[in-house]
């Protein structure tokens, strides 16, 4: 596989295990950080990490990052979302209750409702099937983490707990709502990064 030029959302979140988990396949100097709009000049793939979806969304706001990231999008970035991540490429969050929810960027055909597999001491680990995977078993680390309630025909569905769908593809834009960085399997980001670095 060719070296993909990556880089990571960095204003805040669990970014330096994402950056650690795909800095194999990274063109040098290395994963970048993503801070502001000039740092996503040519990137090839972005990674957008779990955290806090309303703080990264502000941010997104002050940083001016927002438009520009959507024309990236447009223009081909390829993406990988975790938790928080999906939250902010879902097309419509569902209202949390007495809550404050982020903007979401609209760019994945899901639904998803935040917080819904209970708090942070309620995170847990569980097998996920992933069909694009040889074997499909891959684990799943589930933290305060959100539930897809609906994907539209916009988006495929590619990883089930059971029946339930919990990852999600349009094209190159990938949405998860476990998180891959935090479990030493690199399948799944590999996969991602083979189609990253495929011509567009
Ligand atoms: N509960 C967080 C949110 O709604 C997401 C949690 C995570 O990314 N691990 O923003």
């Amino acid at each position: 596989m060719r070296p993909v030029a990556i880089g990571v959302l960095a204003l805040q979140g669990d970014v330096p295990e994402h950056a650690r988990a795909v800095a194999a396949w990274a063109a040098p100097p290395g994963v970048r950080t993503v801070r502001g709009p000039s740092d996503l000049v040519g990137l090839e793939a972005l990674l957008l990490p779990g955290g806090e979806s309303t703080t990264i969304a502000d941010l997104l706001d002050r940083t001016g990052l927002r438009a520009p990231l959507l024309r990236a999008v447009e223009g081909g970035l390829a993406v990988l979302a975790t938790c928080a991540g999906l939250i902010l490429l879902a097309r419509e969050i569902e209202p949390s209750p007495g809550g404050r929810d982020p903007r979401p960027l609209g760019i994945l055909d899901v639904r998803v409702r935040r917080n819904d597999f209970g708090r942070q001491r309620e995170s847990f680990e569980a097998p996920v099937r992933i069909d694009l995977l040889r074997p499909p078993r891959f684990p799943g680390a589930f933290v305060r983490s959100p539930r897809i309630l609906a994907v539209g025909p916009g988006a495929e569905p590619i990883a089930f707990r059971g029946e339930e769908v919990v990852g999600v593809r349009a094209g190159r834009v990938w949405g998860l709502t476990f998180h891959p960085e935090l479990t030493g399997d690199p399948r799944l980001h590999r996969a991602f990064l083979a189609e990253a670095g495929r011509a567009r």
